[in-house]
């Protein structure tokens, strides 16, 4: 269902929290840096205060009750108006996104895709109530009922389409919700909240922008029911022991680091194209994008080569680019780190089969760099490097390289390419990770879950699964006085 909207906003101002559908400002503010140019952005951000987390929080308890009550056709509808709002606005978020993000424009728009596909599906899901006993004498029915003011706590790599997979399944499901971006990227989330206050109830959906204690107060408040969380491995524990105090439900979506496992028989052009796109695009900055590629002994060469032309292909540039795949790292934290790896590449002795030397810029570019065959102990391929740096490693044996990419203590995804499906599928069902493919990676559907297993995380975002993250479930017994057909 889609429709045209007349809501417009203007991305040329500065920005403000949303608390209870009104934009308030804060006496401190900010400005986030623009990757491309290490300058700041030129419109500041708010600084929540603990009184401002107090107040939103206040809210969005009073608007709990009688959103909640609303059947989940009437709020899909409120979602549906959201979805059409976004649309009408896409082209301002487009254009924030290269600012916040540092996202050339197609880079930009891919995410924007990604956002209007999850709000337009998402409001569809529903969540199908199970009925284990029903018979004549009882009926038990296992139903899921909403838990109260949520709280999604964001990263800066996909800023929109992240934050937006956990507002809308928890407000769908009768909860009322406070977005907390990054503070890297908050532009986009308020500017969205700012269209949610012309449509949703007061206190429905806020957000609030703010440094590093927001996160904190948010996690720790005692009005908060539950937090949904997609992040870095170290911040998701911190967040749960936070969460302890009050026993609040948490959903985590934490780092990864992905393997593909290449098979002997593939065919190497089609296969070499997908897995060069799924390893570089956005920088390497995708939880779900391949991280280390392990080739078959006896395609290796020819794989690498072809590899290293299709990586050459890849066009670097900044937010003004339209023909750039992908742009410079996000910010300068995660730029000194992945630049530390880089500066590996001699003192460890790791081979780079191109890129490798990083050249002086404006803005926090890295150059797409594949290292060939380091060992399996080296950092670049034990750890999620989150930038444009690839291994490519080899393997001979099936059972030792399912072994290879199960030696970590990350799960999120991990992919098998073979012309033998059945083959790879054997292999992919051994893997240890929340989304395993075969012949594919990183294919993502509003109606399909995703998340981590070991410690890439707890729960999952999106699908029917993600809806049922929103909820409590409740076992509802009825015992029939006279025989049930009469009574049910
Ligand atoms: P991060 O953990 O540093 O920050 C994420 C969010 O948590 C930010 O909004 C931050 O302000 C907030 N935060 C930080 N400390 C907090 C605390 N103590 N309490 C409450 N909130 C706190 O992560 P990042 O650097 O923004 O993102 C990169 C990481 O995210 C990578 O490891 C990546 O793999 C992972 N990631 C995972 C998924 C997934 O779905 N599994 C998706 C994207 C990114």
């Amino acid at each position: 269902m889609s429709m045209t909207s007349d809501i417009q906003v203007s991305f040329d101002t500065d920005f403000f929290n949303i608390i209870n559908n009104e934009l308030v400002d804060t006496s401190s503010k900010r400005r986030t840096i623009c990757s491309s140019t290490k300058q700041p952005l030129k419109f500041e951000v708010p600084v929540a205060t603990k009184e401002d987390v107090d107040r939103a929080v206040d809210y969005a308890a009073k608007a709990y009750p009688s959103w909640s009550k609303l059947s989940w056709d009437k709020r899909a509808e409120y979602l549906f108006k959201f979805a059409d709002a976004i649309e009408a606005n896409k082209d301002g978020f487009i254009k924030l996104l290269s600012l916040e993000a540092g996202k050339p424009p197609q880079a930009a728009a891919f995410e924007m895709a990604l956002v209007i596909g999850l709000a337009r599906q998402i409001p569809l899901l529903r969540i199908k109530e199970d009925r284990p006993i029903d018979d004549e004498e009882r009926t038990a029915i296992v139903r899921y009922v909403p838990l109260g003011v949520g709280v999604g706590i964001i990263p800066w790599n996909f800023p929109l389409t992240l934050g937006i997979g956990k507002l809308l399944p928890a407000l769908l499901a009768g909860n009322t919700f406070i977005w907390k971006p990054s503070p890297f990227t908050p532009h986009g989330a308020l500017k969205l909240a700012e269209i949610g206050a012309k449509i949703f109830p007061p206190g429905v959906f806020q957000a609030l922008s703010g440094d590093d204690s927001l996160g904190p107060w948010l996690t720790s408040h005692p009005g908060v029911a539950k937090v949904s969380f997609t992040g870095s491995v170290e911040t998701g524990k911190r967040i749960m022991a936070s969460c302890a105090g009050t026993l609040k439900r948490v959903t985590l979506e934490l780092g990864g680091n992905d393997a593909a496992v290449i098979c002997d028989d593939v065919d190497i052009p089609s296969v070499v194209n997908s897995v060069a796109f799924l390893s570089f695009v956005h920088s390497g900055q995708i939880c779900m994008a391949i991280k280390r590629i392990y080739v078959h002994e006896k395609i290796y060469d020819q794989f690498l080569a072809e590899m290293v032309k299709q990586v050459k292909t890849f066009k670097m540039g900044d937010r003004s680019d339209p023909e750039a795949f992908f742009g410079p790292v996000q910010n300068e934290m995660q730029y000194e780190k992945v630049k530390s790896l880089y500066a590996k590449i001699g003192a460890e002795g790791w081979k780079a089969a191109v890129g490798g030397e990083i050249k002086d810029s404006e803005g926090f570019f890295l150059p797409a760099t594949i290292i060939d065959n380091p060992p399996d102990d080296s950092e670049i391929v034990q750890h999620e490097p989150f930038g444009p740096i690839v291994p490519v490693l080899k393997w001979s044996d099936e059972e030792d390289v399912i072994r290879r990419v199960n030696d970590t203590k990350l799960g999120l995804g991990a992919s098998v390419w073979s012309s033998d499906v059945p083959r790879a599928q054997r292999m992919a069902e051994q893997l240890e990770a929340g989304s395993i493919w075969v012949n594919t990676h990183f294919e993502l559907a509003p109606s399909v879950p995703f998340g981590g297993h070991k410690e890439s995380g707890i729960g999952m975002d999106w699908g029917e699964v993600g809806l049922k993250g929103w909820c409590n479930p409740q076992a509802y017994w009825v015992k029939h006085l006279k025989p049930k057909s009469a009574n049910l």
